[in-house]
């Protein structure tokens, strides 16, 4: 069967996981205090309710052990935000993901037994800036505080040589892992594959060597 998520907060960010996840096919409950807000979400998700995530009774009423993964999506009330993913931990629920606002409140959640944080705002805000320093990157993923992962668009000096000749890997100590080409992905590039113009390229490397590459493409 395919899997069931819940999603409790039809905020910005929990509607579109909501609608994103509905789009593309999933069975997914929305979950909000607000009654608007639930009328809202009728129309792109499975189910909508109104319900305060922080009334355990409620969450149980719900079934919300059933969920494969219940996603926290309660912005500005931490203390919701918190009591929320505690109840869900105790209820059993084998899959729970929420959005932090802060370090010190992803800390907690963490402890507390959330499988997964999420810093949305922050997330953004890097890929903004790296975007900013150079409108090649299109993407900018942080794998570790130590390594990252971008996504470029092979400038000038890349293209019309094969890997080995723009020498990322000698210059930069960066591996392309991936060379993108229109709707075609090449996964396992080969030292002796050319770069064409458009062409994107999927980099992973150290944090400062990355720098130095986006700052030089
Ligand atoms: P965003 O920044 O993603 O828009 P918001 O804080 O604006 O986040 O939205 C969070 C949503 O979570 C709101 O719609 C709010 O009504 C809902 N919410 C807050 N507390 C609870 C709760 N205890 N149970 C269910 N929904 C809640």
């Amino acid at each position: 069967m395919a899997k069931q998520y819940a999603v409790i907060g039809m905020g910005r960010f929990g509607t579109s996981v909501a609608s994103e996840l509905y789009e593309m096919g999933y069975e997914v409950l929305g979950i909000d205090t607000n009654e608007d807000k639930i009328q809202d979400a009728v129309d792109f998700v499975t189910h909508a309710v109104t319900a305060d995530s922080t009334d355990d009774n409620a969450l149980k009423a719900l079934g919300i052990r059933n969920f494969d993964v219940v996603v926290v999506a309660i912005g500005a009330d931490i203390q919701a935000s918190i009591l929320t993913t505690l109840i869900l931990k105790e209820l059993g629920v084998k899959k729970i993901v929420v959005k932090a606002q802060n370090e010190l409140h992803g800390k907690v959640l963490t402890k507390i037994g959330a499988d997964k944080v999420v810093y949305p705002e922050r997330d953004m805000g890097i890929r903004v800036a790296h975007n900013l320093i150079s409108p090649n990157i299109l993407d900018y993923i942080e794998l570790s505080p130590e390594y990252s992962m971008i996504e470029i668009v092979a400038n000038h000096k890349m293209v019309g040589k094969t890997l080995q000749e723009t020498d990322i890997r000698k210059k930069y100590g960066c591996t392309v892992m991936a060379i993108k080409r229109g709707e075609d992905i090449n996964i396992s590039p080969l030292a002796n594959d050319r770069i064409d113009q458009g062409d994107i390229l999927v980099v992973i490397g150290k944090n400062d060597d990355l720098q130095t590459l986006e700052e030089e493409a």
